[in-house]
């Protein structure tokens, strides 16, 4: 970038010291070139004017056009604010402001025509618009020369106070956009891609995605930049991946060996499914030629995923490596450890533990084993990622509901092995939509179990209101007599735990009196517990010594007793679909009829009616996957895009499904043809890879 697209954003006029703080603090904007980049991310359309009279309560928003008639102070001390009247010859209106009062008395001429844009406000039957945008139409004279779109800018509240409301970035963003040139913002695409795509230049989108002169100019840029965040994020990770197939070997796993045609022909108590089956052969061919394993194994909760897993961790064994799995949260990697226990000991093969929990010499001797290679398998959170453990030779590693890992986590693993990486297959519960698969896992392999075990009914999910509680004890109270045992799961959230710990406890109360000792018993776990007390309230129901089970969000993956038939979620409505379909996942494993309760209050929010009644309508993770996306991601608060690592800044995994393919299939072409993107057509391509990659943290030692 130019130099000037560098300097530290205090510096632009009309900015200064406390509004470039501001700006840093708030919305990581930084330098000049940062505020470039801040886009709009809506616009309004200044040609359309409401009549006042025509305004009703389908308008959230509108424009008026009309004289400033009256101002009067109202209130007082802090209540204190200022009203101004507009009329337009058809109605009237009131403008009111709590803050700046007088300066905005000041600025403001009665008897003057002004343009005024914001959000209606309704009070005993009278509309009025609080801080509104608001311009002299003496200032608009030159209509023709302003654009008939106005960008409106993602702000925050401390921003407006300082006058960066959408008119304060309007100015700013103007006079900057007004001295930039091709220096400043180079092209980032070669021409062969610009004529491919018709897209327009880099500088023209910049200037038009600002201040377009017409609605075709703004499709035009918003599309040009949608494009080139998602082709190059695309072309890294596609880059990547050849690299990866090039130039990363792998240790070769070349036999199927004893171990797993033990466990395969003795151990195993059911017969695999067949995508079981397919999904183990493509990790099997990835892992016999001496090439580094990146792959992700995605399938929906229940599919069987521990068993491929396991399948792959013998493979390593068989071949002289050791293997690992890492799970999330303490209790799941407790889990598959029990879960694995057996299995190992029949095996004759050495397993281990290893978790924050884990202390003192019982830890040094775990890992002075793991050191001479006396551990053929560890089990474990992230703890296992930390510099002191350290594999004899590491070739497998496992990462359980990887959406958990973030990307250097991931990176760490890496290094856990020498001369090569170990293998890495990642397995994740949720079932993702294709877009954000391509997105955040564009650089792997995927293999899909999209079968499930047979004998699976689909789980019965059904809605109940607070007030028919009776009821859902009469469903327990079956469902236990039939020897099952039942979930009862509340929400759980940090900034309102103490209060969601008291809910918990409360409905345990209240189970308990519905089932007392010594007929019934009741395990409770939550996040506030020790690990220790977990495991053991955990374990009293596994071994089926307590038929329910209160609990917070802990045992939201992985959890497995399949004599739980029931799932009894509260306040259904605060949890998110991927997280109520997670839940539901815990029941319905073995077999048989299983039953899933959403509760919820009377009131609720339009999203939470959506989500329930999702959940009541489908078993189908990929439905539920894709709902959850259209809710989640464009949920973007005042523009704010909520894509988290991603970084996306304009473009939408639910809306732009389409430029997201088409960027992936041109970054796969461009890369088979020019691997290294060597050829001088990719120069631009190369360069901007090269820049972006060094803003980019954490992926350094892995590209
Ligand atoms: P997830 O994919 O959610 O991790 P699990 O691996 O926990 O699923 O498997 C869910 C349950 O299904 C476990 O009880 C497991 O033993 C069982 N299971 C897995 N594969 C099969 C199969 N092919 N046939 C029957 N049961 C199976
Ligand atoms: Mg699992």
């Amino acid at each position: 970038m130019s130099k000037l697209l560098d300097t530290p954003i205090e510096y632009l006029k009309g900015i200064g010291p406390a509004k470039g703080k501001s700006l840093r603090k708030d919305l990581n904007i930084n330098t000049f070139g940062d505020l470039i980049e801040h886009f709009p991310f809506r616009y309004i359309d200044k040609t359309v004017i409401l009549p006042i009279n025509q305004i009703n309560d389908a308008h959230s928003e509108v424009q008026i056009k009309g004289k400033l008639m009256r101002f009067s102070q109202e209130g007082a001390g802090r209540a204190k604010r200022l009203k101004a009247t507009i009329h337009d010859g058809t109605g009237s209106i009131d403008l009111i402001w709590f803050q700046g009062a007088s300066w905005m008395q000041n600025i403001l001429d009665q008897g003057k025509t002004y343009l005024v844009y914001g959000k209606l406000q309704k009070f005993r039957n009278r509309y009025s618009i609080p801080h509104p945008e608001i311009e002299v139409i003496s200032n608009l004279a030159n209509a023709a020369a302003l654009p008939t779109l106005a960008p409106m800018y993602p702000s925050t509240d401390s921003l407006r106070k300082k006058k960066l409301d959408g008119k304060g970035f309007r100015k700013l963003t103007k006079a900057l956009i007004d001295q930039i040139g091709p220096n400043d913002v180079p092209e980032t695409l070669p021409k062969y891609i610009l004529d491919k795509t018709r897209l327009i230049g880099r500088l023209e989108a910049i200037k038009r995605i600002h201040f377009p002169a017409s609605a075709k100019e703004k499709e035009q840029a918003v599309n040009r930049l949608k494009f080139e965040e998602l082709f190059f994020a695309q072309l890294r990770a596609v880059h990547r991946k050849f690299k990866n197939y090039r130039e990363i070997p792998g240790y070769r796993f070349e036999i199927i060996g004893d171990k797993f045609n033990q466990y395969f022909h003795d151990i195993l108590s059911f017969e695999l499914t067949g995508a079981q089956k397919r999904v183990l052969k493509e990790i099997r061919s990835d892992l016999k030629v001496g090439r580094h394993m990146n792959r992700l194994l995605q399938g929906d909760v229940g599919s069987g995923k521990t068993v491929v897993a396991l399948m792959c961790i013998l493979m390593a064994i068989d071949n002289g490596y050791q293997a690992c799995m890492i799970a999330p949260t303490e209790i799941l990697a407790m889990q598959h450890f029990v879960g694995m226990v057996d299995d190992a000991e029949k095996l004759g093969l050495q397993i281990a533990f290893l978790a924050g929990s884990v202390k003192g010499k019982k830890r040094a001797k775990i890992l002075e084993a793991l050191a001479l290679g006396q551990i053929d398998i560890l089990i474990g959170t992230h703890a296992v990622l930390e510099d002191p453990v350290v594999f004899k030779n590491l070739g497998l590693a496992i990462t359980d509901e990887q959406h958990r890992f973030g990307v250097k986590q991931r990176s760490k693993l890496w290094r856990k092995s020498k001369p090569n990486p170990p293998h890495i297959l990642v397995m994740t519960a949720t079932p993702i939509p294709r877009t954000l698969s391509m997105a955040f896992y564009g650089d792997l392999d995927v293999s899909k179990i999209d079968e499930m075990p047979p004998g699976r009914q689909p789980v019965e999910t059904v809605h109940f209101s607070e007030s028919k509680r009776l009821r859902v004890y009469g469903i327990m109270r079956e469902a236990i007599a039939k020897g099952r045992q039942v979930y009862v799961v509340f929400p759980m959230i940090e900034e309102n735990e103490d209060l969601d710990l008291q809910n918990l406890q409360r409905g345990f109360d209240l189970l308990s009196n519905e089932f007392p000792r010594p007929e019934f018993d009741i395990s409770v776990v939550h996040g506030k517990m020790k690990a220790k007390d977990k495991d053991y309230e955990m374990q009293r129901f596994v071994e089926k010594k307590t038929q329910i089970m209160v609990a917070t969000t802990v045992i939201e993956v992985g959890v497995n007793v399949p004599n739980a038939t029931l799932m009894i979620i509260e306040n259904a409505n605060r949890f998110g679909l991927s997280q109520l379909h997670q839940l539901r996942g815990r029941v319905g494993r073995g077999g048989g009829h299983s039953m899933c309760i959403l509760i919820t209050g009377f009131k609720l929010s339009k999203e939470a009616k959506f989500r329930i009644k999702t959940m009541t309508e489908t078993n189908d993770g990929f439905v539920i996957a894709e709902a959850d996306l259209k809710l989640r991601g464009p949920g973007d608060m005042e523009g704010t895009r909520q894509s988290g690592d991603l970084n996306l800044k304009l473009a939408s995994l639910v809306e732009d499904e389409k430029i997201l393919a088409f960027a992936r299939k041109l970054a796969i072409l461009i890369i088979e043809k020019d691997p290294k993107l060597e050829h001088s057509e990719n120069d631009l391509l190369r360069k901007h890879i090269q820049t972006i990659g060094k803003k980019a943290q954490g992926w350094s030692h892995i590209s």
